[in-house]
C-alpha cells in the first residue's frame, strides 16, 4: 500500500512540475511530451511505460472520473491543456458537433464524399476516429470484398458442412448399432 502512494505521489509531483499556467487563458499548458494527435502525454509509471493522454491523466488526478464510452473533451480547444475547469465528459457525437461549430475539422464543411455521394443522416456513419464515411462507399467496399473472397467463403462453408455431414453420418451409424444391440 506504501509503495502505491509513493509511486502516486511521485507521479502526482511529475506531472504537476510539467504544467505551465497560463495567466491569461486560464490554460494549463503541457509542457511534456506531444503525442501525433497534438495531445500531452505523460507515463503514469516509468517502468510499464503506461501512457495516458495527459488531459485525461490530469482528469483522474484532480479526483474526477473517467466514463466508459464518452470522451473528455476540451472547452478551450486547446488539446495540450490539462486544467480540469476546461474539460468536459461527452459523448463522441457531441465532441464532434463541438468540433463542428468550431469549425476545427475542414473536412466536417463538406456535404458530399469525395464519390460524390452526399451526407446526408441515412448515409453517414461515424468512424470510431471521428471521420464520416460515406455509407454508400462503405457498403461498395464491403459487396467487393465479398465479391473477391466468397470463393474462400464458400469454400470453408462446404468444408464445415462437409465435416458436419460426416459427423451426422457417425452419429446415425452409432445410434443403429445401438439400436441393435
Ligand atoms: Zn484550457
Ligand atoms: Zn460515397
Amino acid at each position: 500500500m506504501e509503495n502505491t502512494n509513493k509511486w502516486e505521489v511521485e507521479a502526482k509531483q511529475r506531472f504537476l512540475s510539467r504544467i505551465y499556467k497560463d495567466e491569461e487563458t486560464g490554460c494549463w499548458n503541457w509542457t511534456g511530451s506531444k503525442l501525433k494527435t497534438g495531445y500531452g502525454h505523460f507515463s503514469a509509471k516509468r517502468s510499464t511505460g503506461k501512457g495516458w493522454r495527459a488531459h485525461r491523466f490530469s482528469w483522474i488526478l484532480h479526483g474526477r472520473e473517467l466514463i466508459d464510452g464518452l470522451d473528455l473533451c476540451h472547452t478551450c480547444d486547446n488539446r495540450l491543456c490539462v486544467n480540469p475547469e476546461h474539460l468536459w465528459l461527452g459523448t463522441r457525437q457531441e465532441n464532434l458537433l463541438d468540433c463542428l461549430k468550431k469549425n476545427r475539422n475542414p473536412n466536417w464543411n463538406k456535404t458530399h464524399c469525395k464519390h460524390g455521394h452526399e451526407y446526408t443522416k441515412e448515409n453517414t456513419m461515424i468512424r470510431y476516429d471521428g471521420f464520416r464515411e460515406c455509407k454508400t462507399c462503405s457498403d461498395g467496399h464491403k459487396k467487393r470484398w465479398y465479391e473477391r473472397n466468397k470463393h474462400i467463403l464458400n469454400a470453408e462453408h462446404n468444408k464445415l458442412s462437409r465435416k458436419n455431414k460426416r459427423i451426422k453420418r457417425k452419429m446415425d451409424a452409432a445410434a443403429l448399432a445401438n439400436s441393435i444391440r
